[in-house]
């Protein structure tokens, strides 16, 4: 695959879409013969993958059978929790103790590392653990999902796990946007594939999962993380390490010039019963027949902006003063007359609707102000 392209495999079985994505990018002719091969997850903390803030266990587990199908034997998955939170604990919650007992893969805790610093330009030699410099070829698997201080967090900010925790506390006193972009100047994965299942919806240690059902591979971060803020209704231009990134030649967040691959089952459902109160909460002003979880999810994104800009009681007195006081989406609203707005295509047959198919969530979040803004 070439930098400038993402590839979006959308559907219901992780492990499928996962070889989908592996195939579609033909990772195999990217990884030297013989390379060591380090799966770098998010397992910031030791919770499950349902929750929206670590990596699903599926998305690796399917990795390591592609790659030995392929030759590929030399295999560790290596991760730092962070400050607080133990990796080892983290391994067994996140299923990740499981899935190395039953493949035979080595688990490496990066909190028990040792390390070196390395110059990341600009004056800052930034520490990363000597067992991730070592890997031949990182495959960085982050999960898509919202961050409290960087608003978003998926490719590059991932790479935080694979240095000593002293290192990662300095990164805060840093103001983390500079030192996240300069890291990927030193760490430089061969690929990613970005878990967008489930991430919650602003903070990074989860609790709000956001049902999106997608995975996202890419070669560039910075573009990978551009993406990563259209889906979740951002512009890349809030996440300052995104446009430092681009600036230290990491990559482009230019994603008009990016080609966007997306395949697999567009109209897999979103999970609903997973949602917590916090998405519920939201989600009671969506009318929804038959939706996508992609369409769906930009809907739960774009009303969380609201919500960000102190504009969500804006938008329930304009949607209270329509016939239809609800946003539609889905499928079932295809050749329906409906007084209101809706959400994607098939939500056409409303008095206003944002286009796309599915929208992305920053159009939904202009959509939905420009309905509050009367
Ligand atoms: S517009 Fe309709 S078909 Fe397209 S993603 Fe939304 S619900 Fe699915």
């Amino acid at each position: 695959m070439l930098k400038n392209e993402l590839i979006v495999v959308h559907g219901g079985d992780i492990a499928s879409m996962t070889r989908e994505a592996l195939a579609a990018a033909r990772i195999e002719t990217l990884i030297p013969s013989g390379a060591h091969i380090a799966l770098k997850p998010n397992l910031i903390v030791a919770k499950p993958a349902s929750s929206g803030a670590t990596t699903h266990p599926e998305i690796v587990g399917a990795i390591i059978e592609y790659l030995r199908e392929h030759g590929f034997e030399r295999i560790s998955i290596m991760e730092g929790s962070w400050v607080g939170d133990s990796t080892s604990r983290a391994f067994i919650v996140a299923g990740y103790a499981e899935l190395s007992k039953r493949l035979g893969v080595p688990l490496i805790d990066l909190q028990q590392d040792s390390w070196k610093r390395y110059d990341a330009g600009g004056g800052l030699k930034i520490a990363v653990c000597d067992q991730a410099m070592a890997a031949d070829f990182i495959i960085n698997l982050p999960v898509v999902k919202g961050h409290c201080q960087t608003t978003v967090t998926c490719a590059l900010k991932n790479l935080k796990g694979c240095m000593p925790d002293d290192e990662k506390s300095r990164f805060h006193e840093l103001g983390l946007h500079e030192p996240i972009a300069r890291l990927n100047r030193v760490l430089k994965p061969g690929f990613i594939l970005a878990d967008a299942i489930c991430g919650d919806l602003d903070f990074e240690e989860g609790g709000n999962p956001v049902s999106m059902n997608r995975l996202v591979a890419g070669l560039d971060p910075v573009l990978l993380d551009a993406y990563a803020c259209r889906i979740m209704g951002h512009d890349s231009e809030e996440v300052a390490y995104i446009g430092l990134a681009q600036r230290y030649g990491v990559g482009s967040a230019d994603l008009t010039s990016a080609k966007i691959i997306e395949l697999g089952d567009k109209e897999a459902a979103p999970n609903l019963s997973a949602c917590s109160g916090r998405v519920r909460a939201l989600a009671a002003r969506i009318e929804e027949r038959s939706a996508c979880s992609a369409c769906y999810a930009a809907l739960v994104h774009g009303l969380a902006r609201m919500e960000e800009r102190g504009l969500l009681k804006r938008l329930d007195g304009a949607l209270d003063g329509m016939r239809a006081p609800r946003v539609a989406i889905g499928r079932g609203f295809r050749g329906q007359k409906y007084e209101g707005v809706g959400c994607g295509v098939c939500a056409r047959g409303a008095s206003d609707w944002v286009k796309g198919c599915p929208p992305d969530g920053a159009s939904v979040a202009a959509f939905l102000e420009k309905v509050a803004r009367g």
